[in-house]
């Protein structure tokens, strides 16, 4: 046993060596540090595994060991962050980054990194300004709100405003809206690290305005409601009004607050969606202050906007915690023109790639998929047969869980390798390809693919079939 791990552990190659054998090949171009490490960490994890358990170790020849170092060579050099086809069909992906930005959007976003700005500085006076000043104007303009601020997303907004408004002090929240976002946002939680104290109201099921009447006590400062935006309380439900907590709030000399969540400022209901409040329509019911995200059913990038009546959202600015969760450049550059276009609904439907993916018509739908279809059918039959179906997407980002927007999918069915073998290579592909096997079909949503980005997938796609799928 002992002379095996020792006779392993010689074999092992010296690192030297394999920098002079790499280097003599010439096949790789990457800093010679970085072969370096790669070599160094390959070498001292075989050794571990020999002296944790030699027998399921075999020594490998020197032309072995260079085919692994060139491989996590090559790996090495990529991004980590890779840009990807996303064929799920969810359109705000929490997991594939949620919204994408229009090209307009995008090169606001160079601009910002690649140039000097006023970010801070007011061209009027020539004095320090404010980079909230930014966006507020326009986000009061679209929302009927009085002041506006923004922070790192909506989690931060939740926390800040409970920390300025509530910290010490009573919040009434009903046991209907105690919320898991997922990523371990939770509002219990959340309430207790800004410091105020979580007083629960009602059932699960149903709560009224009585209850929050008697939960009032001398330390209650605040009304809060949370979207319960992934998840559905049916049956047997109530919830109260908004306006009812509001008028009930006025007369207590509370404050109110709204965790909208998704928080749209459209309604999607024209286009056949459940009805959800707008954000205008929280303002317009006179809440004080209501937060939402960025980039979910905005279409912008990951920021929490808080927006409300002014002396609130006073404070919330003039709360130190804002130097924590401020947000950069970069977001409010995105921001700032994603917000834009909403001056114009139509265009804004036209041009955030969010809204224009949740609204675009099944025949538009189908014709992509169709587009798909014929392309990919003229390079890759050999190897795999393809169809289109219809299917249902989901919007994503814990929005509307229960509602399917019907949508059209391209079907792959490879002739020699197995769906999952499929699903996985697609996955380790230079710019992956992420589908979904349902029903003993691998499918591509095309919801989620923007017609610019056709080329480069059927391109993917054929190089895959051409020399990528040979083992099983
Ligand atoms: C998504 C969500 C959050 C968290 O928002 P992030 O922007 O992801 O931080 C908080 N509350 C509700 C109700 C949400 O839906």
């Amino acid at each position: 046993m002992t002379t095996m791990k020792n006779s392993l552990l010689r074999a092992l190659p010296k690192v030297d060596e394999c920098l002079e054998l790499i280097q003599l090949t010439q096949e790789v171009d990457s800093p010679r540090s970085m072969i370096k490490i790669v070599v160094q960490k390959a070498i001292t994890a075989e050794r571990e595994a020999i002296l944790l358990d030699a027998t399921k170790c075999k020594s490998k020849t020197i032309e072995e060991w260079l085919s692994v170092f060139k491989a996590r060579i090559v790996q090495k050099m990529r991004p980590n962050l890779k840009k990807l086809y996303n064929g799920t069909g969810v359109v705000v992906h929490t997991n594939l980054g949620r919204s994408i930005l229009s090209r307009s959007t995008t090169d606001c976003l160079m601009k910002a990194g690649g140039y000097y700005s006023n970010l801070e500085f007011n061209l009027e006076t020539g004095k320090r300004g404010s980079r909230y000043s930014l966006v507020e104007e326009i986000l009061c303009d679209l929302t009927g709100a009085e002041a506006a601020i923004v922070v790192n997303n909506n989690a931060a907004a939740v926390l800040i405003a409970l920390e300025t408004l509530a910290s010490d002090k009573e919040v009434i929240v009903s046991r209907g809206q105690l919320v898991e976002i997922g990523g371990s946002f939770r509002i219990p939680d959340v309430m207790a690290k800004s410091g105020a104290r979580l007083v629960e109201v009602g059932a699960t099921n149903r709560t009224h305005l009585r209850d929050y009447e008697n939960a009032i006590t001398e330390e209650t400062v605040m009304l809060l409601r949370v979207h319960t935006s992934n998840f559905r309380i049916i049956g047997f439900t109530s919830e109260v009004d908004v306006e009812k907590m509001v008028t009930l709030a006025n007369k207590k000399n509370l404050v109110t607050m709204e965790d909208l969540g998704s928080g749209s400022l459209i309604d999607f209901s024209q286009f056949g969606f459940p009805k959800e409040p707008t954000v205008q329509e929280i303002v317009k019911a006179g809440v004080d202050v209501v937060t939402f995200s960025g980039d979910k059913l905005l279409g912008g990038p990951q920021a929490g906007i808080i927006i409300g009546k002014k002396d609130v959202i006073e404070k919330i600015k003039s709360n130190p915690l804002n130097r924590a969760l401020r947000i950069d450049k970069f977001t409010l550059a995105a921001l700032e023109s994603v917000l834009r276009e909403y001056y114009d609904i139509d265009q804004a439907i036209k041009n955030v790639p969010t809204l224009s993916m949740l609204t675009i018509s099944e025949e538009d739908l189908k014709k992509r998929a169709q587009r798909i279809r014929r392309r990919l059918n003229n390079r890759i039959k050999k190897n795999c047969l393809i169809e289109i179906i219809s299917t249902n997407s989901m919007v994503g980002g814990g929005a509307l869980p229960e509602f399917r927007l019907p949508s059209w999918a391209v079907v792959l069915k490879p002739l020699s390798i197995s769906l999952n073998f499929l699903e996985k290579n697609l996955r380790m592909l230079s710019t992956p390809v992420i589908g979904r096997i349902e029903n003993e079909n691998f499918l591509l949503d095309v919801r989620t693919i923007q017609d610019h980005e056709i080329s480069g997938l059927v391109e993917m796609l054929t190089d895959f079939f051409a020399d990528g799928e040979t083992s099983d």
